[in-house]
C-alpha cells in the first residue's frame, strides 16, 4: 500500500528531536542478553507477584506476573480463581512476556517531518508530540467541529481515548471488532433473543451433550475456558459436529465432520430446521411458551429439505438428517455455536439469525448445556461532568445500516474521503491499538481515506504497518507495565480482575490513560481527568464495590454473587425476552417492517472462476491476529503461515509440499510475499486456507517482516451486510503462481 501525500515511513526515526530521556536500566536489560540472564539468575530468589489480566487476546484471563526487583519478568501464570482461565493460561498468554521484551517495540514519540526534502519520522519529546496533537485537535474542532475527529480503536487503550473523545465532543468512534468481526452475530442474536452473545460467549459447553461448530474453530481460536470446556465436554462423551470445508482441529475431534461447500451455511441451517419441524423433533413446550413466529417458520422451511440442501451444500441428505436427530436427542443441552469472526458473505446477520433460530427450536437458550444467562458486575463511572452532545457521530455515519449498534469502521473510513454527498466529513484520526492495514479489507478505500486526512495519530506498542502513515506516533507501554480499567466481564458468576504495572515502562513508552489525560488537559478538559494516577480511579471504583485496591492487589480476582437469579430457565418461570414481543422471534417484525427478510433465506454467492480457489482464512493457537507475529516467544512457535492445498489441486499445478508460491486474486492483486504450500486432504479442492496475520511489510518488525502471506491484502472484494454494515470478506478467490510475479522479493 502506498499513498501519494501520506507516504509510508518505516519508523527509522532520525534522532533530531528530543531524544528519549526516560531510557533506564530496563533498556539495557532488554538489549543485552548477558545482563538479562545474569539478572534472571540472581532474581530467582526473590520474585514479586503482581496482578494483571492478559492482553494477548481479548478473553482477558487474569494472571500473576512474576518479576524481580531489576525489572525482569520471569513468568506469567493464570490466576486459580479466575473463571476466564481456571488458573491456566493458553500458550499465547504465557508468551505474553515477549510483548515486554521485544526490542522492536516503539520506544519514543515520533513526529513526521520533512528533512532534506524527504518525509521521515523524527524522535520527539512527549511534550512536543502531545502539544502538536492537542493543537491539531483544537484546529479541527474550530474549523470543522469536534465530530470531525474520529477514533478507531481496539482493546484497553481504546477505552481511555474513548473517554477523551467523548469529553472533547466527538462520538465518531468505531472498532474493527464490530463490523469486521463479531457484529453480525450480535445483531442476529439480538434480533432473535433480545440479547447480544457478548464475550466471553455464554455457551454452557462444560455441560453440553452436543456442540455444533459451524465455521467456528475452537482450539485454533484459542479462547481459553471455551477450549478447556470443550475438552471436558469431549471427555464427558458430548457429540461434536463440525461444519467446515477444512478438517480443522475441532473437526478432527468430532464424530461428524460435514465438509460443506463454502458460502452455503444458510442452506444447511434451513434444512436442519426443516428436519426438526418435519420430524417433530423440536422442543414444542419451549417453543409454545417462549417463541413467536413458529407457524411462519414452519411454512418457510417446508420445502427446504435435506435433498434441496444437498444440491447446494454437497452434504448428503442422510448426514443432514442424522446430525439433526443427534442435536435433537441431546436438546436442550445442545449448542449451535454462534461463532466469533463471522463477517463472511454479506448476509451474515441472517446467517447468525438462522443459527439463533435453530438454537431456539432446540430450546437451548437459557438451558443447562445450552446457553446460560450471563451476568456482570457494573463498575461505577469515576465522577466527571456530562459529556457534550455531538451534532452527529457513528450513528449518523452508519445511518444506511439500521441495525448497526456500534460504529462501523469502514463507514468512518468512507466518511474520511471528501465528496459532495459526504454529510459527515471526518478530517482527523486517532488510531489506538489496531493495525488497520491488517484488519480492514479494501486497501484502496483505506489508502484514499488516509491520504485525505488532515491529521493522523497512531498509538501502539509496536511499529505495526499503520504507524507508517501517521503524523504522530505515540509509544504505548505494554499491559505488563500499566494500570487499565477493571475487567468486569459477563460470565456464569460476576467477577472483576485488576491490571496493575508489574514493572516500570520500558524505553520512553507510556500508558494510554496518561496520554489521554495529558491531551485532555491541553484541550482544557481538566474536569474530566481529575486524578494524577489511574490508580486513584481504580481505587475509588473498587471502594464503590465494597472492596479495595489493597484487597485486589492480593487476590487479583474477586467474585460476586449473582443478583439476576438462576443461570437457567425454570419450569414455572414466565421469562420475558428483551425483544419487542418479549419472545424469541423466529419471525422478525422489525426486519419485515424495514423490508428485510423476516426469516433467513439462502442466497447464492459468487463462485471461483476456473483456475481460482476460494480464499479461506483462520487462526493459529499461537497468535492473535497480526499483533503477536513479532513476539519473540510466539514467533519461535510459529513464524510463518502456510497455504493448505488439496492434493488434487497440487497434482494439477504440480505443487510440492514446502514449495513457496505467490497468490493473485480475482482483481489482479498479488501477495507481496510468498507462502509455503501444505498439501493436505484436510481441505476441499475448491478452497485454499491460510492463517491470518502474517505477511508483514514493515521491516521494523524484524521477525515478522516478509514471513508468509497476508490474507487481508488479497481481500479486495467486500460484500456489505445491509443490516449492520459488516464487511463480508470470504468472497475472494486466488490463483496460485509458482513464479515470483514481481521478481523483486527474495524467498
Ligand atoms: S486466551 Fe490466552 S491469549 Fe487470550 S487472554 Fe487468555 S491467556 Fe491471554
Amino acid at each position: 500500500m502506498s499513498t501519494s501525500r501520506r507516504k509510508f515511513i518505516k519508523i527509522s526515526a532520525l534522532g533530531l528531536g528530543g531524544v528519549a530521556t526516560a531510557a533506564s536500566t530496563f533498556n539495557s536489560l532488554g538489549v543485552n542478553s548477558y545482563l538479562e540472564d545474569f539478572a534472571l539468575e540472581n532474581a530467582l530468589k526473590k520474585l514479586n507477584q503482581t496482578a494483571t489480566y492478559c492482553e494477548v487476546c481479548f478473553w482477558k484471563c487474569a494472571a500473576w506476573v512474576h518479576s524481580d526487583d531489576q525489572g525482569a519478568i520471569h513468568k506469567i501464570i493464570g490466576n486459580d480463581i479466575d473463571p476466564h482461565c481456571n488458573g491456566r493460561l493458553c500458550p499465547r498468554g504465557t508468551g505474553g512476556v515477549g510483548m515486554f521484551t521485544d526490542t522492536d517495540r516503539l520506544k519514543t514519540p515520533l513526529i513526521r517531518k520533512m528533512v532534506n526534502g524527504e518525509t521521515t519520522f523524527v524522535e520527539a519529546s512527549w511534550d512536543e508530540a502531545l502539544n502538536l496533537i492537542a493543537s491539531k485537535m483544537k484546529g479541527i474542532k474550530d474549523t470543522h467541529g469536534a465530530e470531525s475527529m474520529a477514533l478507531l480503536k481496539h482493546g484497553s487503550p481504546g477505552k481511555h481515548f474513548e473517554h477523551l473523545f467523548k469529553a472533547y465532543g466527538s462520538d465518531s468512534i468505531a472498532e474493527p471488532a464490530y463490523a469486521q468481526c463479531r457484529g453480525p452475530r450480535e445483531t442476529g442474536f439480538g434480533l432473535t433473543f433480545g440479547s447480544w452473545v457478548g464475550s466471553p460467549e455464554p455457551t454452557d459447553i462444560r455441560d453440553t451433550k452436543c456442540l455444533v461448530l459451524i465455521g467456528s474453530h475452537i482450539g485454533e481460536n484459542m479462547h481459553n475456558t471455551q477450549v478447556q470446556e470443550m475438552s471436558d465436554a469431549i471427555d464427558n462423551d458430548a457429540t461434536i459436529i463440525t461444519v467446515d470445508p477444512r478438517l480443522s482441529t475441532a473437526a478432527s475431534k468430532s464424530q461428524h465432520w460435514l465438509a460443506i461447500k463454502p458460502a452455503t451455511d444458510i442452506a444447511l441451517l434451513l434444512a436442519w430446521m426443516h428436519v426438526l419441524i418435519d420430524e417433530n423433533l423440536y422442543d414444542k413446550a419451549y417453543v409454545d411458551k417462549y417463541a413467536t413466529g413458529f407457524n411462519e417458520l414452519k411454512e418457510h422451511v417446508k420445502d427446504y429439505t435435506p435433498e434441496w440442501a444437498y444440491g447446494i451444500t454437497t452434504i448428503k441428505p442422510e448426514a443432514i438428517r442424522k446430525t439433526a436427530r443427534v442435536m435433537a436427542a441431546a436438546a436442550p443441552s445442545t449448542i449451535i455455536h454462534p461463532g466469533r469472526h463471522v463477517t463472511w458473505y454479506g448476509d451474515d446477520t441472517q446467517r447468525a439469525r438462522a443459527i439463533a433460530i435453530l438454537n431456539g427450536l432446540l430450546g437451548s437458550w437459557g438451558r443447562r448445556g445450552g446457553f446460560y444467562f450471563k451476568e456482570k458486575t457494573s463498575i461505577s463511572k469515576y465522577p466527571h461532568p456530562p459529556y457534550p452532545k455531538p451534532k452527529w457521530g457513528w450513528e449518523q455515519i452508519g445511518e444506511n445500516y439500521p441495525f448497526a449498534e456500534m460504529g462501523i469502521t469502514n463507514e468512518l473510513i468512507r466518511a474520511s474521503i471528501p465528496s459532495e454527498e459526504n454529510k459527515f466529513p471526518i478530517k482527523g484520526w486517532v488510531v489506538a491499538g489496531t493495525n488497520l492495514n491488517n484488519s480492514i479489507p479494501n486497501k484502496k478505500l483505506l489508502e484514499e481515506a488516509i491520504d485525505s486526512l488532515e491529521f493522523m495519530v497512531v498509538v501502539d506498542t509496536m511499529p505495526m504497518e499503520i504507524t507508517g502513515y501517521a503524523d504522530v506516533v505515540l509509544p504505548e507501554c505494554t499491559y505488563l507495565e500499566r494500570y487499565d480499567d477493571i475487567r468486569s466481564a459477563t460470565n456464569r458468576e460476576p467477577s472483576i480482575a485488576l491490571r496493575m504495572p508489574a514493572v516500570q515502562p520500558k524505553y520512553d513508552s507510556k500508558p494510554a490513560w496518561w496520554m489521554a489525560k495529558q491531551l485532555g488537559e491541553r484541550l482544557g478538559l481538566h474536569d474530566y481527568f481529575k486524578y494524577e494516577d489511574y490508580k486513584e480511579v481504580i481505587s475509588w471504583q473498587l471502594e464503590q464495590l465494597g472492596t479495595s485496591l489493597e484487597e485486589l492487589e492480593k487476590i487479583g480476582v474477586k467474585k460476586f454473587k449473582r443478583k439476576s437469579g438462576s443461570m437457567y430457565l425454570s419450569e414455572d418461570q414466565n421469562y420475558e425476552f428483551s425483544t419487542d414481543s418479549g419472545k424469541i422471534e423466529f419471525y422478525s417484525q422489525q426486519l419485515a417492517v424495514l423490508g428485510f427478510d423476516p426469516i433467513p433465506k439462502y442466497t447464492k454467492h459468487p463462485e471461483p472462476a476456473a483456475g481460482f480457489y476460494r480464499l479461506n482464512y483462520g487462526r493459529s493457537p499461537m497468535h492473535t491476529f497480526s499483533r503477536t507475529v513479532n513476539n519473540p516467544n510466539l514467533n519461535d512457535l510459529k513464524s510463518e503461515n502456510d497455504l493448505w492445498v488439496n492434493p488434487k489441486v497440487a497434482k494439477i499445478l504440480d505443487l510440492k509440499k514446502g514449495q513457496y508460491v505467490w497468490l493473485e486474486n480475482q482483481d489482479g492483486v498479488q501477495s507481496s510475499f510468498p507462502i509455503r504450500v501444505r498439501v493436505t486432504e484436510r481441505i476441499r479442492w475448491d478452497s485454499v486456507y491460510m492463517v491470518h496475520g502474517f505477511g508483514h511489510n514493515n521491516k521494523k518488525l524484524g521477525r515478522a517482516h516478509g514471513k508468509g502471506a497476508s490474507d487481508t491484502e488479497l481481500i479486495s472484494q467486500v460484500t456489505i451486510d445491509p443490516l449492520m454494515g459488516g464487511t463480508g470478506m470470504r468472497g475472494n478467490f486466488v490463483k496460485i503462481l509458482t513464479e515470483n510475479p514481481t521478481k523483486t522479493v527474495a524467498v
